[in-house]
């Protein structure tokens, strides 16, 4: 494979690898062709559009969490499905969403009677989401079988519903779940257990056509069980005769891209820190990179993004702990250790960032965005988008 030569990149920049990308896309496409499941795009991990012609190529359609991202992959990947779940919709909006969408999903049966009328007069395929209660999720804010969730219906609430509506299921025709982040199926196999012990006799219904496992399932990475999953999709399909569809966004974009930053200044003084337990002397470095601004999952999650050629902090001779260049004092990225002395201007090419990354970026304390670049073998690394102030300024 031809090597990106990230030396003559300017920073900061996003590039996006289409053969890495690529390579994603063909797992997931297998798993399609040997279930007949269906998978979409989740657009919140990944809404890089200028790739949405090579995505189509592979995956089912595309799935959205509001009324833009909806318009964008209904736009940009066109001939494709359109899917949406917002935990409330806006009637303002709702007119273009039911246009828009194929499939509609409702976070609860009030929300499903209040613009049932519109969504089936479109056309659309309507479904509730549940919520199972149960997940493997660690970090709360990434739960949402969180106590007191506002994510999906349980099926106390579900019951109840139906209890005082008894034909409030009318014009359903799917089921949905999303309880999982970034894990492999054997999770999937537990969280259906859940699932269909709850919510097995619904899906039983001849009006329920697809069940929809949310994202999460981190297909793409190389220790993930993809026979398990094809078991796991093979049995709900068959007992109970319906379409299974999966919305990954994350391991769309596993690891086919990466932030390129350059090291603008290093402090003089070392400071001790420990990790792990050991101690190590450290200096602060400023990259034209922010984590508060360019990579927030760095501080949501939070997680450690790897570095090409860099190590645990203390490991090799020279530790830094890398800053972004705003007054955030918390904009830290992390402690990474080289085998020399990082010089000003050197570059620095941080792995995994496509997804989460440029859906969430900012210009907090005015700094400017990473352009987006992307590569093939044809064109080379080729220029997507360029940034200036006036995307500062405008949003303001
Ligand atoms: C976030 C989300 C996804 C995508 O999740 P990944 O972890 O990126 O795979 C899919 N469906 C729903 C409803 C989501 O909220």
């Amino acid at each position: 494979m031809e090597k990106i030569n990230f030396n003559e990149i300017k920073t900061p920049a996003y590039i996006v690898d289409e053969r890495l990308l690529e390579n994603n896309l063909r797992v997931l496409r297998s798993i399609c062709d040997r279930t007949g499941c269906r998978i979409l795009l989740a657009q919140k991990g990944f809404s890089m559009y200028s790739l949405y012609h090579l995505i189509g190529k592979y995956l089912c359609g595309t799935t959205a969490s509001s009324l833009y991202e909806a318009r964008l992959g209904h736009e940009e990947m066109h001939g494709k499905e359109t899917h949406i779940f917002s935990p409330a919709y806006n009637e303002n909006e709702f007119a273009e969403i039911s246009r828009l969408c194929d499939h509609v999903v409702f976070n609860s049966i009030t929300q499903y009677q209040k613009f049932k009328k519109q969504a089936l007069q479109s056309g659309c395929g309507c479904g509730i989401r549940v919520n199972p209660q149960y997940a493997e999720v660690e970090t709360e804010i990434y739960n949402p079988c969180c106590a007191g969730s506002r994510l999906g219906t349980t099926l106390d609430v579900f019951e109840r519903d139906l209890k005082d509506n008894p034909d409030a299921l009318d014009g359903i025709t799917g089921l949905h779940f999303h309880v999982m982040c970034e894990q492999n199926s054997d999770t999937l196999e537990r969280v259906l257990e859940h699932v269909e012990k709850k919510f097995g006799s619904y899906m039983k219904l001849s009006q329920i056509k697809w069940v929809n496992f949310g994202g999460g399932h981190h297909i793409t990475r190389p220790d993930y069980d993809i026979e398990r999953l094809v078991r796991c999709i093979n049995h709900i399909q068959e007992t109970y005769d319906v379409l299974v569809y999966l919305e990954p966004g994350e391991a769309v974009a596993l690891n086919a891209g990466y932030l390129v930053a350059s090291v603008m200044s290093v402090q003089r003084e070392n400071f001790k820190a420990v990790y792990d337990g050991k101690e190590y002397e450290a200096r602060a470095a400023i990259l034209d990179a922010s984590a508060a601004c360019h990579m927030p999952d760095v501080l949501e999650m939070p997680y450690r993004p790897e570095i090409i050629g860099a190590k645990l902090p203390g490991e090799l001779p020279y530790t830094y702990r890398f800053g972004g260049n705003t007054c955030l004092a918390g904009d830290i990225i992390g402690d990474y250790s080289f085998d020399h002395e990082l010089e000003e201007g050197e570059k620095l090419v941080f792995c995994d960032m496509a997804h989460y990354s440029m859906v969430k970026n900012n210009t907090f304390n005015g700094i400017a965005l990473p352009d987006i670049l992307a590569y093939n073998d044809i064109r080379g690394v080729y220029p997507v988008k360029k940034f200036g102030y006036e995307d500062f300024k405008r949003r303001l």
